[in-house]
């Protein structure tokens, strides 16, 4: 993806309501007419969604990041479910051992593969 889509799918993607396209192109620093060819490969790409929206009497659409299934294989690392699932303590997680130990298995998983 080039860069200016991802920054694009990156703004969209971390705004949950999402972001109106009339300022999209203003927070990526390009012009109207860019922003909607950006808009129309990331809607081709199925990445996002686009809906029409009214703001102060102007047409322009919200852009919503579309919400992708989980490969459940991204959670496991040696057979083990990542241990944040369904986790209950006070989270640090630069101090947390049972998420150390499961990216250590994950590490080894992937050096021997
Ligand atoms: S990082 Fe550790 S404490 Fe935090 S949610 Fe995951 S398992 Fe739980």
């Amino acid at each position: 993806m080039p860069d200016i889509e991802d920054q694009a799918f990156r703004v969209i993607q971390s705004r949950s309501k999402g972001v109106l396209q009339s300022e999209l192109w203003k927070l990526l620093e390009i012009d109207s007419r860019k922003c909607s060819r950006v808009v129309k490969k990331l809607l081709d790409e199925e990445l996002i969604e686009r809906i029409e929206y009214k703001k102060e009497g102007i047409n322009t659409y919200l852009l919503r990041a579309k919400k992708r299934a989980v490969n459940p294989a991204l959670l496991l690392a040696g057979g083990d479910l990542i241990p944040c699932i369904a986790c209950e303590n006070d989270c640090v997680v630069e101090q947390c051992a049972q998420l150390t130990d499961w990216l250590y298995q994950l590490a080894i998983e992937e050096f021997n593969e």
